[in-house]
C-alpha cells in the first residue's frame, strides 16, 4: 500500500525525537485520524540548524514527519514557512489518497513551530 519512500521513512524516521532545549515547538493533532506531530526546532542567524519531531499516529503521520524534517533541516524560516503538505507529499512519492489528510499536517506543525518562534524572537 505505502511506496519505498513512504515505507523507508516509516520504518526508519530521520530526525526522530526531542530537542529539550528547542526554541521553538510547533504542534498539530489531526482530528480525522487523531495523529499528533509535535516539531521541535533550533534556530540560529534565522536558519534552522537542528528539527527533530515526535509523531503519535499511523505510519502515513510518521513517514510525512520525517521527510518534512529532511526538506527543512538548514533551510532558513522564511523557506521553511514556505514548505507545503504538497512538497512533503511529492518527497514522499506519493501517499495512497485514503492517507492524504495524515501527510497534509505535518507542514502545519512547522508552520507553527516558525510562527511561535517569531512570535518570540520579534
Ligand atoms: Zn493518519
Amino acid at each position: 500500500m505505502y511506496n519505498e519512500i513512504v515505507m523507508d521513512h516509516f520504518s526508519d524516521p530521520r530526525n526522530l525525537g526531542e530537542i529539550t532545549d528547542a526554541d521553538a515547538i510547533g504542534q498539530i493533532k489531526n482530528t480525522a485520524d487523531g495523529d499528533q506531530i509535535t516539531v521541535y526546532i533550533k534556530v540560529k542567524d534565522n536558519t534552522i540548524t537542528d528539527i527533530k519531531f515526535k509523531t503519535f499516529g499511523c505510519g502515513a503521520a510518521i513517514a510525512a514527519s520525517s521527510m518534512l524534517t529532511v526538506l527543512a533541516k538548514g533551510k532558513t524560516l522564511d523557506e521553511a514557512i514556505n514548505i507545503t503538505n504538497d512538497d512533503v507529499n511529492d518527497a514522499l512519492g506519493g501517499l495512497p489518497e485514503q492517507k492524504l489528510k495524515c501527510s497534509n499536517n505535518a507542514a502545519n506543525a512547522l508552520h507553527d513551530a516558525v510562527v511561535k518562534y517569531r512570535a518570540a524572537n520579534s
